[in-house]
């Protein structure tokens, strides 16, 4: 992983020209595939091996593959292009709505109704945003490697929209995939009509979704106090783990901010590391580092990603494995924190449960497989 942000108390400005995906997107012999490794010699190698390889062509070599799949998960794409800029292209009306701080109560309600799990605000400094795109909005039109963020919001709302128990215990398999990209559509659908109900209200806004990010959602989603950051570097949930996907709407309107919340996710993961243990490309560790004062945990985004390449979807074996995915007894989980041995018996309940992961091997009907268990171990 790019890790140039380990840097104790220093500040680190993120840059999407760092994220794989981006890196994995450039195209050989090109300036900006030049540049960027002349900067970073060390990722060549391995990216080059990731490069230009979709993911779900590995799906079509598997034994269950059947056609219908591809449009169930193409479309997907299309409809956020669509949702994006129903909110993008909106006109911020000329007229404010004056707005008082007792607001917020109702904006939270608001975005519910629109579809969202949870919502929190957070303040943006710089340092939320990305500090150049990597492009990665191309499938929109735009055309934006390389091009500087300018942090012109002050807050953030934002939100997590939660992916349905039944399909994640079936992954690594196709039903995963189907119920990320299900959540990514509702994230989107979410950031759009907060972003034109914003805009009639008189203020800017954007809508950051799948296709086009200003900046990365966890650090920002845990500023609201949403969850904490555990091993699998994905915001943990008390009530879902991190079987959610994440949004936020970026704004001009500024009201009372949320706050971190510490519940001892921390000390529970030490405890626990079952997303580590059940990772099958041994990809997550559980040493911590520092990012701008939030902990965050060392990880090689390149290993995990030749997994996607491998099977197909993108996995999500880590999320199925966090026992906060599975459900805790939340009144306890809410006097867990410095309670070790209250921490230890939410875990042995939960390895009585479902022992290492709750993999459920039987397909559901949405993929209507001939045979129950056909390609699957
Ligand atoms: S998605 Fe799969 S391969 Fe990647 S970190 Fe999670 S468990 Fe590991
Ligand atoms: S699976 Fe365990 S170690 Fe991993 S994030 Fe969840 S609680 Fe933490």
């Amino acid at each position: 992983m790019i890790d140039n942000s380990e840097s104790g108390c220093l500040m680190h400005k993120y840059d999407e020209r760092d994220v794989l995906f981006s890196r994995v997107s450039l195209k050989k012999g090109t300036k900006e595939y030049d540049e960027f490794y002349q900067k970073h010699p060390e990722y060549r190698e391995i990216d080059d091996t990731l490069r230009g390889r979709n993911f779900r062509d590995a799906l079509k070599g598997s034994s269950y593959f059947k056609e219908v799949y591809m449009p169930l998960l193409n479309q997907n794409k299309e409809y956020i292009k669509q949702v994006f800029f129903a909110g993008y292209d909106k006109e911020v009306a000329s007229k404010r709505v004056p707005l008082g701080d007792d607001f917020v109560d109702q904006l939270k309600v608001i975005t519910k109704y629109f579809g969202a799990t949870d919502v929190g605000l957070a303040k943006l400094t710089d340092y939320e945003y990305y500090s150049h795109l990597g492009g990665l909005s191309e499938e929109l039109g735009f055309e934006t490697y390389g091009e500087k963020v300018l942090p012109k919001y002050k807050m953030a709302i934002v939100y997590t929209v939660e992916m349905d128990q039944e399909m994640i215990n079936r992954a690594p398999h196709i039903e995963e995939l189907l119920e990320t990209e299900r959540a990514y559509v509702k994230v989107a659908e979410v950031a759009s009509k907060l972003t034109m109900y914003l805009k009639g209200l008189g203020y800017q806004a954007f809508g950051n979704n799948s296709e086009y990010y200003l900046g990365p959602m966890v650090p920002i989603a845990y500023d609201a106090g949403l969850g904490e950051i555990g091993m699998g570097n994905h915001l943990v949930t008390k009530e879902y783990g991190d079987r959610v996907r994440l949004g936020a709407v970026f704004t001009t309107l500024e009201l009372p901010v949320d706050e971190p919340i510490d519940f001892g996710l921390e000390a529970f993961c030490k405890i626990c590391g079952l997303c580590m243990i059940n990772c099958p490309s041994h990809s997550i560790t559980h040493k911590t580092r520092k990012v701008n004062g939030r902990t965050f945990y060392k990880f090689d985004d390149q290993t995990c990603y030749n997994m996607w390449l491998k099977g197909g979807t993108d996995c999500g074996t880590c999320i199925q494995s966090c026992p906060f995915s599975q459900g805790l007894d939340l009144t306890k989980v809410n006097r867990m924190k410095d309670n070790p041995v209250l921490m230890q018996e939410l875990f042995d309940k939960h390895l009585k449960k479902y022992g290492r992961r709750n993999y459920i091997k039987k397909p559901l009907k949405i993929v209507a497989l001939k045979e129950e268990n056909d390609g699957r171990n």
